[in-house]
Formats: C-alpha cells, sequence, structure tokens
C-alpha cells in the first residue's frame, strides 16, 4: 500500500496535558506498562463480546493474547494484542482526542498548576491512560486493524504536538504499540524498561489479574535455554480472574490494582466487597466504594454500571441494571455462572439480573450500615462523596427507603461543626418536643439568619439545615423518623412548647389577632398583590415580619429549583407579623389614629421588602421598596 502520511495536530486540550507528561518526572513511570495492558484487555473483551453474536471477526483465529516484545538493541518495546482493533476514524477520535465530557474541567485544571502528582492524577481521571507512553518513550507507532476490516492504520507521534497517520498492510487483527524508549535515568525515574526481568516484575506486580495471557517474547540472554525460546510461550501474569479466588487469599495491594484497572481512578478503593452467591443462581461479586467520586457522578449522560461477565467472559462493560441509580458510583465485576452468553432482553435473564440486583443492593446497605455504626471518620468520607447519590435513594428505592434513612446526615443548629444523623437529633430532643424541625435554604448561612428560627432558638430546639436541592426530594419520602413527624419550621402554623404552652400560646394570638384585626387588612389590601394572606406569627421573637407557605405548599427553594430559568408566576405567601414587635405595634398605633395616613402604605411596602431580605430572597419590586425607604427615612430624619 503506498498511501501518503497525513499529518494531524492535537486536540488543545491533548497538547497541553502532552505537555505536562512530558515535561514531568515521574516515580512510577512503569505504570504506562499497566495502562497499554489495560488496554488490550479491554479490547479483547470487547472482541470476545462481539464475537459471540459474529464469529467472522475472529477470521479464523480464536486466540486472544497479549504479547510484550523486547529489541534491546533497538531499544524499543512492542504491545501487541489480538483484540478488537481500532479503524482509523477510531484512531482519530480515540487517540488524537479526549473525548469526554469534563475536558472544561481538563483544561481549567491544566491551567491552574501542572505539577507531576497531578499528571498521574490526570491521566487517570480522564481516562487518558494511553498517553502515559509518553512518559517513557520518545517516539510510539501505533499499528491496527480493526477485526473483520482490511486496511490498517498505522500512527506515529513523538508526543510534541502532532501525530501522522497513514493507511498501511496489517496482517493481524488488533493492536500493536512500539515505544522508542527514552534512555534509562534512574535518578528521575525512567528505568531501563528493555530489561525482561523488570518488565516481567511490572506485569506480575500491576497486571496479574488480567484474565489472557501475556507473553514476554525477548531475544534471550545467552542462556543455556535459547533454544526453547521458541516453545517458551508461558504466560508471566496467572491470569486467574481475581474475582474467582476466595477473598481470604487476595492482597489489598491486588484489589487496588484491579480497582484500577477497571475504574481508571490511580486512587486506593475506599472499601471492598467480596462474595460469592452459591445456590441455584451462582455468581462472584467483585465491588468497590471508591474514595472519591467520579467528576461525571451527576452528569447524566456518563457511563455506569458495573462490568457483567458470563463465565469469565464479559459480556456487557456497563451493565446499569446491576445496581440501582443512586448507587452507581460503586465500581465492580459480577459474574454469573448460568448467564446466556448472548444475553438479550428475555424475561429470564431479567429475572436473574434482578436477583442479582437485590442481593448486590443489599450487601452495599449492609457495607454503608457497618461504615456508619464502626468507623465515623470514614463515613464522612462516604458522605462527603455520596451523599447526594445516598439521599437519591431515599425518595427512589422504595424498598430500601428505611435503611438509608438511618444513614442520612444533616447540618443542624446543635454544632455548626459536625453533621447529625436523625437518630442523634432525636437522642437529644426535649421532653415535650414532639416533631423534628427542618428548614430548607439555599445555604447555611442564609438558614442560620432566617426569622423563621427565633422562637425555636429560645426555646432551644434542634433546627435540621438543608441546603441541597435534593433535599426537598428526601422530604417527599421522609414524613417521620422514630414516631416524631418532620416539621418545616418554614411552613404552615407553628405553636411550640408543652400542650399547655400551645393552647396558652394558641389563645394569646387569638385575643391578639382580634386586636389587631384593623392594621392585618389594610396591609393584606394593599399587599395583594404579592401575599396571599396576612397573620399574626407565633415563630418569630425579634424580627417584626417573615413569609411562610402552608403546609402542603412548595418552599421557596423548591419552587426556585423546579422554575430555574422560566419565569413562571411566583406562589404567593402568607405574611406573618409579629405583634410583640415595636415596628407592628407602633404601626398598629398610628393605623389606629389615622387610617388614611399615607406614610402607612410605605410602611407596608418596606415590611415586605423586610420578609423577602430576611430569607435572602429578591425584592419582588426594588423600585417601590427603595422609594419607599428612603421617604422614610429622610421623614425620620
Ligand atoms: P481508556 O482506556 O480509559 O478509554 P486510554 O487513553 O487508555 O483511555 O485509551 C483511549 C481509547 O483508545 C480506549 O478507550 C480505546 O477505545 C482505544 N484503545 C487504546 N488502546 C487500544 C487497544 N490496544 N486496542 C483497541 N483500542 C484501544
Ligand atoms: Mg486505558
Amino acid at each position: 500500500m503506498t498511501a501518503t502520511a497525513e499529518s494531524r495536530d492535537f486536540q488543545a486540550e491533548t497538547k497541553a496535558l502532552l505537555r505536562l507528561i512530558t515535561h514531568s518526572l515521574y516515580e512510577d513511570s512503569e505504570i504506562f506498562l499497566r495502562e497499554l495492558i489495560s488496554n488490550a484487555s479491554d479490547a479483547l473483551d470487547r472482541l470476545q463480546f462481539e464475537s459471540l453474536t459474529n464469529s467472522d471477526l475472529l477470521e479464523g483465529n480464536s486466540r486472544f493474547e497479549i504479547w510484550l516484545e523486547i529489541d534491546r538493541a533497538a531499544r524499543t518495546l512492542t504491545i501487541s494484542d489480538s483484540g478488537v482493533g481500532m479503524s482509523r476514524e477510531d484512531v482519530i477520535a480515540n487517540i488524537g482526542t479526549i473525548a469526554r465530557s469534563g475536558t472544561g474541567e481538563l483544561r481549567q485544571l491544566l491551567d491552574d498548576k501542572g505539577s507531576a502528582a497531578q499528571a498521574a492524577e490526570l491521566i487517570g481521571r480522564f481516562g487518558v491512560g494511553f498517553y502515559s507512553v509518553f512518559m517513557v518513550a520518545d517516539k510510539v507507532k501505533l499499528r491496527t486493524r480493526r477485526a473483520g476490516g482490511s486496511v490498517g492504520t498505522e500512527w506515529e507521534s513523538d508526543g510534541d504536538g502532532a501525530y501522522s497517520i497513514r493507511e498501511c498492510d496489517k496482517a493481524d487483527r488488533g493492536t500493536s504499540i512500539t515505544l522508542h524508549l527514552k534512555s534509562p535515568d534512574p535518578d528521575n525515574g525512567v528505568r531501563d524498561f528493555t530489561d525482561p526481568w523488570r518488565i516481567a516484575a511490572i506485569v506480575r506486580k500491576h497486571s496479574d489479574f488480567i484474565t489472557y495471557p501475556i507473553i514476554l517474547k525477548s531475544e534471550q540472554e545467552p542462556a543455556e535455554n535459547a533454544k526453547e525460546t521458541a516453545a517458551d510461550e508461558k504466560p508471566i501474569n496467572s491470569m486467574k480472574p481475581l474475582w474467582k479466588r476466595s477473598a481470604s487469599e487476595v492482597k489489598p495491594d491486588e484489589y487496588a490494582e484491579f480497582y484500577r484497572h477497571i475504574s481508571n481512578d490511580m486512587a486506593e478503593p475506599l472499601r471492598t466487597i467480596h462474595f460469592r452467591a452459591e445456590g441455584t443462581f451462582e455468581y462472584d461479586a467483585l465491588l468497590f466504594i471508591p474514595s472519591k467520586a467520579p467528576y461525571d457522578l451527576y452528569y447524566s449522560g456518563a457511563k455506569r454500571g458495573l462490568r457483567l461477565f458470563a463465565k469469565r467472559v464479559m459480556i456487557m462493560e456497563n451493565c446499569e441494571d446491576l445496581l440501582p441509580h443512586y448507587l452507581r458510583f460503586l465500581q465492580g465485576v459480577v459474574d454469573a455462572a448460568d448467564l446466556p452468553l448472548n444475553i438479550s432482553r428475555q424475561r429470564l435473564q431479567q429475572d436473574h439480573i434482578a436477583r442479582m440486583r437485590k442481593r448486590l443492593t443489599t450487601k452495599v446497605l449492609d457495607l454503608l450500615t457497618e461504615i456508619f455504626g464502626k468507623d465515623h471518620d470514614q463515613y464522612l468520607t462516604v458522605w462527603k462523596e455520596f451523599g447526594r447519590a445516598i439521599k437519591e435513594g431515599v425518595s427512589s428505592d422504595h424498598d430500601n427507603k428505611d435503611r438509608l434513612i438511618p444513614l442520612l446526615l444533616f447540618a443542624s443548629s446543635h454544632d455548626p461543626e459536625r453533621l447529625t444523623s436523625l437518630k442523634d437529633y432525636v437522642s437529644r430532643i426535649k421532653p415535650e418536643q414532639d416533631r423534628i424541625f427542618y428548614l430548607t435554604g439555599e445555604s447555611r448561612a442564609m438558614i442560620e439568619n432566617s426569622p423563621h428560627l427565633e422562637a425555636l432558638r429560645e426555646k432551644g430546639y434542634e433546627v435540621l439545615y438543608m441546603v441541597e436541592p435534593v433535599d426537598e426530594l428526601v422530604l417527599q419520602h421522609l414524613v417521620e423518623f422514630e414516631d416524631k413527624k418532620l416539621k418545616s419550621v418554614g411552613k404552615g402554623a407553628l405553636t411550640l412548647g408543652t400542650e399547655q404552652e400551645k393552647l396558652e400560646a394558641q389563645k394569646e394570638l387569638e385575643t391578639k389577632q382580634e386586636e389587631f384585626k384593623p392594621l392585618t387588612e389594610f396591609l393584606q389590601k394593599t399587599l395583594a398583590e404579592h401575599i396571599k394572606q396576612v397573620r399574626l406569627s407565633g415563630r418569630l421573637t425579634a424580627s417584626p415580619v417573615c413569609l411562610v407557605v402552608e403546609d402542603h405548599e412548595f418552599s421557596p427553594m423548591l419552587e426556585r429549583v423546579l422554575h430555574r430559568g422560566q419565569g413562571a408566576a411566583k406562589m404567593k405567601r402568607v405574611l406573618e407579623i409579629n405583634p410583640k414587635h415595636d415596628l407592628i405595634s407602633r404601626m398598629h398605633t398610628r393605623f389606629a389614629a389615622n387610617p388614611e395616613d399615607p406614610f402607612l402604605q410605605k410602611a407596608a411596602t418596606v415590611l415586605l421588602g423586610l420578609a423577602l431580605l430576611s430569607e435572602g430572597s429578591e425584592l419582588s419590586d426594588p423600585v417601590r421598596f427603595n422609594r419607599a425607604a428612603a421617604d422614610i427615612l429622610c421623614q425620620a430624619m
């Protein structure tokens, strides 16, 4: 074939990343090999899966292998696989570009500061393992042919911003990557990667669990067994899938390496779940709770799910049905003994999946509960990283709702430094207190300054602060806990204390209601455009006014979430006034003296403004508020 090479630039982000990689020094540059083997293994998985329904792809060769070939004289290391390979378009899309959501974030991180440690993290986080080859090589040539395809593609780059690509002949399907290795520089972490012992050791250390044979070919040391080399194709990895081994014999390091292989996360997993389900339907499961949430956990487009195997053959890379959506932060594999290889949407299989899902979910919740009970610090990490997802579960997983609720943590008025569980809240509850109080709002500061809390603070009642939009969703499904109903302090009428105190407060309010009737009616009429009712407040002690909604209505926060971006008409709320406040009682007196006093109109406008501002809302009519406030001040001067 005589195709000429085309030279292309890397995408801007790739260039920046490559610059970082080629100009940094690494302690652990040997991980390049793990990344390439991991990719080869993925490519073999994919071919194995695709060939289940299209055996032509095998081209009569059903060897699924990975070869490492060392040429000491040329200082090259070649990693080849008989996997699915890539078409020209695949190469351009996968090797020249970082085609992921989050590229913007990557650019940001690259701009910030590029330390070597960061580079290693970036390589993992953004799934750009391939580029790690430029830590050890100054030139890389990749030759690949898609299984079933007719022409091969050759890609070559020295990692400095551009690559060349051309057609080539390639007899065997799959991919072959030749690294022209940098000169060894042990002081700077670049070892001699043409040393077969070193290569074998690295494979055993990082890639032992790979289920395909990894075969090392090198021109042998002048050893006596030279004549045996051709026959000596023993894999250097043990090939035993980690999940098939018994949990007691797997070392933490091995779990960590395997976790890296499936997750692309360079960090250690936080916890591991490894078990074998026996009985009529057998499977092995190996799941990990990561120590950090992936950056795209809450992007709806991101691919999630466990790897599903049937008798060691991967049949689905992202099986979303094995765990409920809210547990999408778990990584892992499930290998079922009795699942047909060509999994379709047949009912029987769906039953199988549903059964596994139920058991896996229970296992995950068992572990979360165990962490919650035994290791508070670790649970705080879990909560910080995945709390929002766990909250989703309360509203979406009806069967397990009661297991999830005790795992919830909230900020509260009890201790500004610590989160509290509902159980802890209840343990501190006042003897006469029959409800769990909470307030939703956009931030902790906003809630803390809210006038709605005044009376509760005075009574010493604890209030949970709910500052995340997802909390509103949780509250739809969290009606009570240990026989105590949850009650928003921003909703409905509120009287507090013992039954006796409540009755008295109620009576007093009713008397005052009568007394303040003329003023409330006036305010109601004046502010009718903005509010639906004016009433005396049982929840205010220091502030003159606040706005509340009725028990069954949406909170302002929920309304903001639901109507974000669409100028939907705002629901009218109730204006509560505090008869004990000087401002209100003076207004009352002034109104009694002269109901026509034009000053009162302005005061009403300012009152409504104060109510909105105190809860952190925007003024409904800033111009009018401004003018009224200025006039009043002017008069007061
Ligand atoms: P990741 O493996 O996380 O996707 P990499 O940078 O390691 O990121 O690889 C990028 C992509 O290049 C892979 O997703 C795959 O599509 C393709 N690729 C890399 N190596 C191979 C290979 N040996 N065979 C087939 N495709 C490959
Ligand atoms: Mg990879």
